[in-house]
């Protein structure tokens, strides 16, 4: 079982979060340290820890969050001028929140590569 992290507090509303979209598979709301002008982390209400364990049973909830982004991006306008999605994993990666989430980063050009 995954670990209970802070965004398992956000979805109980035990900790306040920006939230701008929700539906019964997924939440997303604004990243508290924004590293372009619109951040958003859009994430599981399931609790999965990293990519790693994505599996052929919850595969479908990635998916969802791709059509999260998808909506969004639509929604705030950014679709056309285009935004970057990133999933980091474990150390490496960058992950330092152990509950999956997609990372939606719009509202200016981006570099590459990422480091
Ligand atoms: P990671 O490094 O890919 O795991 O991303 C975790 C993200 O969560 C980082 O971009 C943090 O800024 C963000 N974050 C951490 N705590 C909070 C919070 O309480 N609310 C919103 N975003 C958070």
């Amino acid at each position: 079982m995954a670990e209970d992290t802070l965004f398992s507090k956000i979805i109980r509303r035990e900790i306040p979060a920006d939230i701008v979209y929700e539906d019964e598979l997924s939440l997303a709301f604004k990243d508290i340290n924004p590293q372009a002008p619109v951040h958003l982390l859009i994430i599981p209400k399931q609790a999965i820890a990293t990519v790693n364990d994505v599996n052929e049973d919850n595969a479908h909830l990635v998916g969802h969050l791709y059509v999260v982004a998808s909506k969004l991006a639509s929604q705030y306008g950014f679709a056309k001028d285009g935004y970057r999605l990133v999933m980091n994993c474990n150390e490496d990666g960058g992950q330092t929140v152990y509950h999956l989430h997609l990372h939606l980063l719009a509202g200016k050009a981006m570099g590459w590569p990422p480091y």
